[in-house]
């Protein structure tokens, strides 16, 4: 299977607006911005779905994704109002991207259901 954009994003072989990383965990603006902030917040390690997450193996990079998302939520002002995190998966979830990514959106008010 041929890499994905995020993959080509980690090893910087095409550009992105980076915000946020460290030796795991990568965090870039959305290209096509669905909220005033929208930030995707990545594993650098390739996990396709979130079908593929699990607790006994992941459970160190799940908080350090939650944790970048609060620290960034912060950093970007929309802590205190409240915000949203999304993981779509598979077709009926609306992903796109088969490379493991948390949404952080922001800035306004969410609505519920989604669509
Ligand atoms: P999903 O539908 O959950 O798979 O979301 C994929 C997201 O990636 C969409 O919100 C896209 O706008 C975003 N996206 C696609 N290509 C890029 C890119 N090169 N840089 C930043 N965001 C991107």
């Amino acid at each position: 299977m041929g890499k994905t954009i995020f993959s080509k994003i980690i090893d910087r072989e095409i550009p992105a607006d980076i915000v946020y990383e460290t030796d795991n965990i990568l965090a870039f603006r959305d290209i096509n911005p669905q909220a005033p902030v929208h930030i995707l917040i990545i594993p650098k390690v390739e996990i396709p779905t979130v079908r593929e997450v699990k607790g006994s193996e992941h459970a160190a990079l799940l908080g350090e994704l939650f944790d970048a998302a609060n620290e960034l939520a912060e950093k970007e002002g929309i802590s205190k109002e409240g915000f949203r995190l999304v993981f779509n998966c598979d077709k009926n979830g609306g992903q796109v991207v088969y490379h493991l990514h948390m949404h952080l959106l922001g800035g306004r008010q969410m609505r519920w259901p989604p669509g």
